[in-house]
């Protein structure tokens, strides 16, 4: 897909924009409501050319591919809109910005949640979760330098992106670069070296974020030195306390944590039970 759209494609905008037009939002809510199909409109769209758009034209297609039917089922679904909206809006690190064009414009409540659901139910995500391995260097500390309003110490997070991590992201370039080729998707993909997890490989630049799996610190293992809690997630300084949570896990590859959590829970239950009955 290229998003630097060409005169045809400009022309098939404002060919499937008329038609849409013509028949307007009102069209598809009576006929939904009536539980009635679209017959007019399908067959106003066959005699323009457009059913089958994306379809080889020695089996009677338009010969276009899915960017032209990007177009038609486009503008069918919100009417006419100019290509340098398309544009500026693929050219930015969506959903993120949606929200915040949202704020900045003051949108709260109902029309708020109208003009996030008019954008980003029309975009699609493409991103990588890449494996880490355990990394003992990867830790959270305290330090009496850091601590909150009422004297607590704050997390101190050391964390970086092993050679292992880094070849991955590597992969998944080289996979993106692949889906995006084959699409004809124009890549406007950014990373900036001030980007807070900026981190290179083999001399090109990559950003990393975390999948808000956030695991350790009450971390569970065999030996008091190295973990907070036992195996049954029962503390090992507080025999009357336990912990729970993804603070017990050790380390995470990539995969979501909660349904291990989870389990890791009714073990804590099932020791408490068996403790009480002791
Ligand atoms: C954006 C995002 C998407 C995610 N998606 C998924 C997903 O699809 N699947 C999945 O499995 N996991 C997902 N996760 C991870 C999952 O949400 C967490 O792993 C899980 O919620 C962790 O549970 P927890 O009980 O360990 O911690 P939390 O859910 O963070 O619970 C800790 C609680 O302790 C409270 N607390 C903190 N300090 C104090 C204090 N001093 N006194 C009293 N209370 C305190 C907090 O307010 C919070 O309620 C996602 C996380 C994020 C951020």
């Amino acid at each position: 897909m290229d998003f630097l759209e060409s005169d045809e494609h400009r022309d098939l905008r404002a060919a499937v924009g008329a038609i849409a037009a013509r028949f307007g939002g009102d069209y598809y809510v009576e006929h939904a409501r009536a539980g009635t199909p679209c017959d007019e409109l399908w067959s106003t769209l066959g005699d323009a050319g457009f059913i089958g758009v994306n379809v080889a034209e020695e089996y009677g297609g338009g010969g276009g591919g899915l960017v032209e039917l990007a177009i038609v089922c486009e503008l069918l679904l919100r009417g006419p809109q100019t290509p340098g909206e398309l544009r500026s809006r693929a050219s930015r690190m969506a959903p993120f910005t949606d929200v915040s064009t949202a704020m900045a414009q003051g949108l709260f409540g109902k029309a708020l949640r109208e003009y996030v659901g008019s954008r980003v139910t029309r975009q699609a995500l493409l991103h990588f979760e890449c494996e880490q391995l355990p990394d003992p260097d990867n830790r959270i500390t305290i330090d009496p330098k850091y601590v909150d309003a009422i004297g607590n110490p704050r997390p101190v997070i050391h964390y970086d992106a092993s050679p292992y991590m880094r070849r991955s992201f590597a992969a998944a370039r080289e996979a993106s670069e692949q889906i995006f080729a084959a699409n004809g998707i124009a890549d406007y993909t950014e990373y900036k070296t001030t980007d807070a997890d900026f981190v290179t490989w083999q001399g090109k630049g990559y950003t990393f974020w975390g999948a808000g799996h956030i695991v350790g610190t009450h971390r569970m293992g065999n030996d008091p030195k190295t973990s907070v809690v036992k195996p049954t997630q029962q503390c090992w300084d507080h025999p009357n306390l336990y912990l729970v949570g993804c603070g017990n896990m050790p380390t995470l590859g990539t995969s979501n944590p909660t349904l291990t959590m989870v389990a890791l829970t009714f073990i804590a239950a099932e020791n408490i039970l068996k403790q009480l009955g002791e």
